[in-house]
């Protein structure tokens, strides 16, 4: 069997956990397997070269940026070879150069397009452990690139995929995937079994525990993923198409606190301002999420909708920068908002879920300040200091609790 095994940040921190995480790999590895393993950087090391980087230069460049964060990865596939040879198993480190992983050509949020097996195959078929970097790429100046943050997910599916893996083993600091942020919901539960489809939602609402992309590339080439712990034996959870469970309505709640909301003030009520106003945005490559359009009144109506916290300066600058040609008379923004949503498969066929979370909140006295719905999720928009209560009365409204 060809395994992939990715290890997030926590589990590699320290020098107990690295050779935990040898010790794993080389059982399989005795067992005649062949053993791919994908690494994060050390602990908070990605936090800590962002410090770094803002404390030097806020405004640093996106590859510099990319050059920077992909050292973090480095350290630790150099030492996982370090500490599997001194176990005595020959294991190799590689990067995404000597790997030839190829990504389109932007900085900081770069996507797979190719990926080389030579090399890989080669030092498989030499009986060593491949290590790889999680996170990186190249593109096609020869630069570092990165994937985002959490992006290591996507390398080790991205390799599974490629090399064709009979099992793709996501480890990380939790049990599996739950109903909610066990950190933050105690009483959240280890679902089993999740489709690609909610996995999706959840991660691309705020469920940090897989990187969005990740599902997005395992459902599209069929890698049936398992999220399990890196320090207990505990069976994890299952991603993978159609899941053949009773259809809860409600899977799971997410939240996400890396979020603002931009208000355009007595813009003009005429066609055209939301096409000027969001072509403006859409050019800076500004992803926009929840809109709201305020209705006219007097010739005059607002717009807020809201942006990826990290892009707030941007689309600022450009508003002022444009503020007559889209005929604003005043421009807002509030980042201590957080988005909190339910995701269900569910919801599709069965009215009243929107209601229900909206009863949740009101419970527990929660403003809601923009809704948001789809066919397999509600989201709604609320102040950051009441995100965790909100994630909580929403779950156990649902009946989601352990
Ligand atoms: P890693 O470094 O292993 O990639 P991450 O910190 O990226 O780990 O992701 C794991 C974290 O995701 C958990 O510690 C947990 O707090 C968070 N998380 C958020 N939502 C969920 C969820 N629904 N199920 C499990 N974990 C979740
Ligand atoms: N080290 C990177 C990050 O912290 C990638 C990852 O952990 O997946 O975002
Ligand atoms: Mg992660």
């Amino acid at each position: 069997m060809l395994i992939v095994k990715k290890f997030g940040g926590s589990s590699v921190a320290d020098k107990e956990r690295i050779f935990n995480v040898a010790e794993r790999c080389i059982e399989d590895y005795r067992k005649g397997h062949d053993v791919i393993v994908v690494l994060s950087a050390m602990g908070k090391t990605t936090d800590q070269l962002i410090a770094k980087a803002e404390d030097i230069n806020p405004l640093a460049p996106k590859r510099e940026m990319d050059m920077l964060l992909a050292t973090g990865e480095q350290v630790s596939v150099a030492l996982m070879a370090m500490a599997m040879n001194s176990l005595g198993v020959p294991a190799v480190s590689l990067n995404a150069f000597q790997v030839q992983m190829h990504t389109t050509s932007t900085y900081s949020n770069s996507r797979f397009k190719r990926i080389d097996s030579e090399r890989i195959r080669h030092e498989l078929d030499n009986r060593r452990i491949v290590i790889i970097t999680g996170f990186q790429g190249i593109n096609k100046y020869d630069d570092y690139t990165t994937l985002g943050r959490g992006g290591s997910d996507t390398t080790a599916v991205a390799l599974a995929a490629a090399l064709h893996a009979d099992a793709c083993e996501i480890y990380t600091d939790v049990e599996g995937v739950y109903t909610a942020d066990p950190r933050v919901v105690p009483n959240a539960r280890k679902m089993k079994e999740i489709s690609y489809d909610e996995m999706l939602e959840l991660a691309s609402l705020g469920a940090k525990v897989l990187h969005n992309r990740s599902v997005e590339m395992a459902k599209k080439y069929g890698v049936q993923l398992v999220v399990r712990s890196s320090l207990n034996r505990a069976p994890g959870t299952v991603v993978k198409e159609a899941v053949k469970m009773e259809r809860m309505l409600v899977s799971g709640v997410a939240v996400d606190k890396n979020t603002a909301r931009i208000s355009v003030i007595g813009l003009t009520d005429e066609p055209g301002i939301a096409f000027k106003l969001f072509s403006l945005i859409a050019k800076s490559k500004i992803n926009v999420d929840m809109i709201l359009q305020s209705v006219g009144r007097d010739g005059t109506k607002d717009i807020s909708f809201t942006i990826p916290r990290g892009d707030v300066r941007e689309a600022l600058d450009i508003l002022e920068d444009n503020k007559n040609r889209i005929t604003a008379q005043k421009i807002e923004c509030e980042e201590n908002i957080a988005k909190v949503s339910v995701v269900g498969a569910g919801m599709a066929s069965n009215p009243g879920v929107a209601a229900k979370m909206f009863e949740a909140l009101y419970n527990v006295g929660i403003n809601i300040k923009m809704i948001s719905t789809s066919e397999i999720r509600v989201s709604v928009i609320v102040d950051s200091k009441d995100a965790d209560k909100a994630m909580q009365a929403a779950h156990d409204s649902f009946g989601l609790e352990d």
